[in-house]
């Protein structure tokens, strides 16, 4: 059995089992025997199962909030949205299975078709930063392809995925089709890896797992999709709206306490307003409100774990403070939002992935420094471009290395737009129309008509 800690307090929440490898097993073959059953349901009735799901998770939505609150220290504001999240990215992939449609391909002397088909068990690894959206974007559209799922939540985290699994067997769906598994990734999560009815990986989570990952995924010839971490760039041109930028720069960071991919913690200012724009930073950060996750005021809640906590503040220790926000006294890991200039790119907090509340300042002359600023990083997951100027924003949207940007807005993650990195921060695309696609093989069948 392993603790569960709540984060705001330290204290212990509950315990669950921690599967071994002969339990880890037994679930895959559950899963790969419950295959053949599965990608047979009518497209309908798939679809029909999956639609019932998102209804139980709407119906439990405020359930699974109060859990993420107190497990993952989430606000409830973003508990709720996380939730529904699921909701929605089980209703979007429930319009999937009666379009899963192939193609017929003009050829001499017969008919070429094409066929989707399911790949078989997919093994999801989710993380504690996010452990709700993350599993759904998995196994909603695996499931809506017609493969089975087993999925590990990460130690921390596991209390939102196992009710989950319980919700979609109340909603129907056969056994071993949708199977959480919690445990160590050392053990359950790296099964995924080594065992031959696994046939695709979804993982998020480091860089450095998701490399060993990969490389284990190679014997195999195993499908594998990788969401890993950031070190996002918000540029702001002397042109922006200074005050929108600055107002929303805060929640571009510091949302669910900095432990984001998509948080953009290498801050870029043009020199010219460099000065102007930090005077309004400064009342924004300070304003932001670290408070109770539970409370419905609340911008940003603790850290994940104690260990967590020590490695943020590292990244602080010795380095430049421009200013702080303010955190809770006491017990839980808190951490107030931080704000360090940078003096120069070699700094390990404007380098490294820091995974929370920190975020890292530094000026730029002109767009082409700008774009090599940018871009001078091993990853290239979201960022931020602010400007008024349209072409400025079209090139630097081009230029900038990274698989999700917005310009004049932090927004990064809709479900129905592709999600992913470039660089070091992933392969494959998550959400959106296309990433079904990547649940199945494409077989092509020649009928000859001769
Ligand atoms: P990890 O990459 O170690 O963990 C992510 C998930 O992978 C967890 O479920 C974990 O299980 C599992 N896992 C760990 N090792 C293996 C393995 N060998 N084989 C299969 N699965 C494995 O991230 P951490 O939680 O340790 O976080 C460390 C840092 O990674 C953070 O500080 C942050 O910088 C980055 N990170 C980035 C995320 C992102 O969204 N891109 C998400 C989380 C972390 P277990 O819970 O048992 O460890």
């Amino acid at each position: 059995m392993t603790d569960v800690i709540n984060p705001a307090t330290g204290g212990v929440l509950t315990s669950v089992p921690s599967l071994d490898l002969a339990g880890t097993d037994a679930a895959i073959d559950r899963a790969q025997r419950a295959f053949a059953g599965w990608r047979q349901v009518a497209p309908g009735d798939r679809a029909r199962l999956l639609r019932r799901f998102a209804a139980l998770v709407d119906a439990h939505l405020d359930e699974l909030a109060d859990l993420e609150v107190r497990n993952a220290g989430h606000t409830i504001g973003n508990a709720r949205w996380e939730a529904g999240n699921v909701r929605d990215v089980l209703d979007y992939y429930a319009g999937a299975p009666e379009r899963l449609t192939g193609r017929q391909i003009p050829v001499a002397g017969g008919l070429d078709v094409t066929f989707h088909e399911p790949l078989g068990v997919v093994g999801i690894i989710v993380p504690w930063n996010f452990p709700m959206p993350i599993a759904g974007w998995g196994f909603a559209p695996a499931l809506a392809a017609g493969n089975t799922v087993v999925l590990k939540p990460a130690e921390l985290t596991p209390l939102t995925a196992i009710r989950l699994g319980e919700l979609g067997l109340e909603a129907g769906l056969p056994e071993g089709v949708f199977t959480v598994l919690p445990g160590k990734g050392s053990v359950v999560g790296q099964r995924f890896v080594t065992h031959p009815a696994v046939r695709k990986v979804c993982f998020t989570g480091s860089t450095e797992v998701g490399k060993s990952i990969m490389a284990g995924c190679a014997a195999q010839v195993k499908r594998v999709t990788l969401e890993l971490g950031g070190k996002s760039a918000n540029i702001v041109f002397a042109d922006a709206d200074l005050e929108r930028a600055a107002a929303a720069a805060p929640a571009s960071v510091f949302d669910n306490a900095g432990q984001d991919c998509c948080a953009r913690s290498r801050l870029l200012v043009q020199d010219s307003v460099y000065d102007r724009f930090l005077a309004l930073l400064e009342p924004a950060v300070k304003a932001f409100r670290v408070l109770d996750p539970a409370s419905p005021d609340a911008e940003m809640g603790p850290l994940i774990s104690a260990g967590q906590r020590t490695g943020v503040a590292g990244y602080v220790e010795g380095a430049d403070v421009a200013f702080t926000g303010t955190a809770p006294d006491g017990d839980g890991w808190w951490f107030p939002p931080t704000v360090l200039l940078a003096h120069s790119t070699a700094e390990r907090h404007w380098r490294e992935e820091v995974f929370g509340p920190v975020l890292s300042v530094l000026p730029f002359r002109d767009e082409q420094e700008a774009v090599r600023l940018a871009n001078d990083t091993a990853y290239g997951l979201s960022g931020s471009i602010w400007t008024r100027d349209l072409g400025r924003a079209l090139r630097m949207s081009r230029a900038v290395e990274s698989g999700n940007l917005s310009v004049n807005s932090h927004s990064s993650v809709r479900y129905w737009t592709p999600f992913g990195g470039m660089k070091e921060s992933g392969l494959g695309r998550e959400l959106g129309p296309d990433a079904l696609l990547s649940f199945t093989d494409t077989k092509n069948v020649f009928l000859a008509t001769d």
